[in-house]
């Protein structure tokens, strides 16, 4: 049993490390390549690093041979974000630690891509009676085998010049309640977090605030999540709000929930980088202190 002063001592030592546990690679709708991705976090001096991709497993094994071969001492954590309806938002889960061969965790893949190519194919049709046709075929051009996202539809119409940045084609087209938009059919909450914890892997809430949730929907959510057994909530998401960063682990200790941290990063830009801006206050219940 360890004595408090050394538990809060370890913890602090914990809250020093410089970790990012969400980031995509182009396996999902990043732009870098998993190698890239592990380079840039290895050159940031990261010290524990997940790449979390939408319903995908399939960077994972590429980086851990990269990070093999170029015997980096960064240490991965095996990740995944999956998409989840939960009283009609599209919530996303995390699964951090997971065994990526696990058999119940690759059949859930399989089912959310198959979602993800069905309504791809319902949204060109959606977006081709708007007047901008072959979006399905230009989309896969840009995506991965076995991962077209929404993020890829943003960039043909961007590409196309028909918006002037991705954001817009969410909030003219293809954003919740516009035109284009295409309910998806994704798992529920509570099928995320089972097959996570399968998977041997900690379920975390990504991005509470992305959903613009009130505060008691939020509450409502939180709930739900710890009662199917969740395990932890992004209290820093690449966003740079020291208030909401702590209101989110006050949350967090409320609940029993252990704190996350991850950039979400996509591609380089200006705003946010592989583990920049995600230090949290010391003593924060963080949910890497489990598997130093
Ligand atoms: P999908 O998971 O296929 O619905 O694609 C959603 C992805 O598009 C997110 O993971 C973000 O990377 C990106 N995105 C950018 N802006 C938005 C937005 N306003 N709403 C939802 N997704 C967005
Ligand atoms: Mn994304
Ligand atoms: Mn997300
Ligand atoms: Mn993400």
């Amino acid at each position: 049993m360890m004595s408090t002063d050394s538990a809060q001592k370890n913890a602090k030592n914990n809250n020093l490390l410089r970790v990012d546990f969400h980031s995509h690679s182009n396996c999902s709708d990043g732009h870098l390549s998993p190698q890239e991705l592990i380079d840039r976090a290895s050159n940031f001096q990261i010290d524990q690093f997940a790449i979390t991709d939408h319903d995908s497993v399939r960077a994972i094994a590429i980086a851990k041979q990269h990070i093999s071969d170029k015997n980096l001492k960064l240490r991965l954590i095996s990740g995944i974000e999956l998409s989840t309806l939960w009283q009609n938002f599209e919530i996303h889960i995390l699964g951090l630690n997971i065994d990526v061969d696990n058999e119940e965790l690759l059949t859930l893949i399989a089912s959310q891509q198959t979602c993800r190519e069905q309504r791809a194919i319902a949204m060109a049709e959606k977006l081709a009676k708007i007047g901008f046709a072959n979006c399905y075929e230009d989309a896969k051009a840009l995506a991965s085998d076995d991962c077209i996202t929404r993020a890829h539809f943003a960039r043909v119409l961007h590409h196309r010049g028909v918006v002037s940045t991705m954001q817009k084609a969410f909030d003219k087209y293809i954003g919740k309640g516009q035109r284009a938009y295409v309910k998806p059919t994704w798992c529920d909450l509570e099928t995320a977090i089972n097959v996570i914890q399968q998977s041997g892997g900690v379920s975390i809430i990504a991005h509470p605030m992305k959903y613009k949730l009130s505060a008691k929907w939020l509450k409502r959510l939180i709930v739900d999540f710890k009662d199917a057994n969740g395990d932890g909530m992004e209290v820093v998401s690449g966003q740079r709000n020291d208030q909401q960063r702590d209101t989110l682990i006050a949350m967090c200790r409320e609940y029993q929930l252990q704190a996350s941290v991850g950039s979400d990063f996509h591609f380089p830009n200006r705003w946010s980088d592989v583990g920049k801006h995600l230090a949290v206050p010391d003593n924060t219940p963080v949910i890497w202190q489990q598997w130093n």
